[in-house]
Order: structure tokens, then C-alpha cells, then sequence
């Protein structure tokens, strides 16, 4: 028995705080892990922007919607469920994911969770665990799956490292160069072939 598992920014969807802050026109919510290393200092400068900007999960429901999944993504997870099981592992928050969520046909999704208050302010955020994506493979596999992972950035290496396959999805080239054990493949045609390969 086989499972997927797919990261979401980067793989099916895009870059979503990069997306919101074009959307939104705040230039600074375009900051990411790269410029600030420290997790938790860049989500309490992003939610401190939502305040600071008025931004609830209203409006974030309704930029998020218009983003939209890549070109193909919906096609291509409709083709894989037909003969795997998926999974998304994501760093997201389901408050931003889900309008993508809807638009992907409502796939499985394992992410984080932001808090809020009753009138939609967005007060805090909740990671589910540490290496969430890593643990859950772990756990598949201990349910006697095989597992194929598959993600483009820093934060899936650890799970592409613990799957029994694990695929690089258009990386970016530093990605690439940092972990040259993992096969690259940088279309959904050729995805779908590298999973079935196993
Ligand atoms: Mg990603």
C-alpha cells in the first residue's frame, strides 16, 4: 500500500504570504524564513502587519480565493487520487488554505491552525508540532504504508529524507545543490511518472 504525500506552497499552490502581500499591496508581508530565520519572530511581524493593516480572516478568505492553485495542480491531484492516496503536508494555517482547499477538490490536508477571536481578528497561530511533515511519515510507515513525498523547499527535506522515495518539485537551485541525493523533476507530467516509478 502506497501514500503521497505532497507539500502545498510551491508544489500545488503558490507562495501564499508572498500572493497575499501582491494582493494586499503590504510589501512587508513578503518577508519569509529567509529573511527571518526565527519562525515565530516572522509570524508575530505578519500578524502584527494583519492588525496593524485591519486584516481579518474575512479579508483573507476572500484574497486567498482569488489566488487561485497552479496551472495543472487541480488535474494533476485528481489524476494521482485515482490511484494513490494523498496526503498535503503544509506549514500553512487552514485559514489560508482552505479557499485553495475548495478549489483543489477538498484533499487532505494536515497544517496549522491560527487563532482567532469572535470577530475574526486574527490573534495568535497554533503549529500543530514540531516536523510535523517528518512525523507523519513516520507514522504512515509505521501503518505499513510505503511513502513517496514530495516538496520543493527547505521545510520538506526532512520529510523527503524520511519517506521511502522523496522528490524535489521545482526547486530553487540553492534547494537543489544542498541536497543532491533527491531526484528533481519540474512538471506534474513527470511528477506523476517519478511516483509511479516506484
Ligand atoms: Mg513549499
Amino acid at each position: 500500500m502506497e501514500i503521497v504525500c505532497l507539500d502545498l506552497e510551491g508544489v500545488l499552490v503558490p507562495e501564499i504570504w508572498i500572493e497575499f502581500s501582491q494582493a494586499t499591496g503590504i510589501k512587508e508581508l513578503k518577508a519569509t524564513t529567509r529573511d527571518i530565520p526565527d519562525y515565530d519572530e516572522l509570524m508575530r511581524q505578519r500578524l502584527g502587519i494583519l492588525h496593524e493593516n485591519g486584516l481579518g480572516l474575512n479579508e483573507i478568505h476572500q484574497t486567498v480565493d482569488g489566488i487561485g492553485p497552479l496551472e495543472g495542480a487541480r488535474e494533476f491531484l485528481d489524476t494521482l487520487r485515482e490511484s494513490h492516496q494523498v496526503v498535503i503536508l503544509s506549514d500553512t494555517f487552514y485559514e489560508f488554505a482552505m479557499p485553495l482547499m475548495r478549489q483543489l477538490g477538498w484533499p487532505t490536508l494536515f497544517c496549522h491552525r491560527l487563532e482567532t477571536d469572535a470577530d475574526g481578528v486574527v490573534t495568535g497561530y497554533k503549529l500543530r508540532m514540531n516536523d510535523h511533515k517528518r512525523e507523519a511519515v513516520k507514522c504512515f510507515k509505521s501503518l505499513n504504508f510505503r511513502v513517496t513525498a514530495a516538496g520543493d523547499s527547505y521545510n520538506d527535506t526532512n520529510m523527503l529524507g524520511e519517506a521511502d522515495k522523496g522528490i524535489l518539485f521545482c526547486p530553487p537551485i540553492n534547494v537543489m545543490e544542498e541536497f543532491p541525493h533527491f531526484p528533481v523533476v519540474e512538471n506534474y507530467n513527470d511528477l506523476l511518472a517519478a511516483i509511479r516509478e516506484n
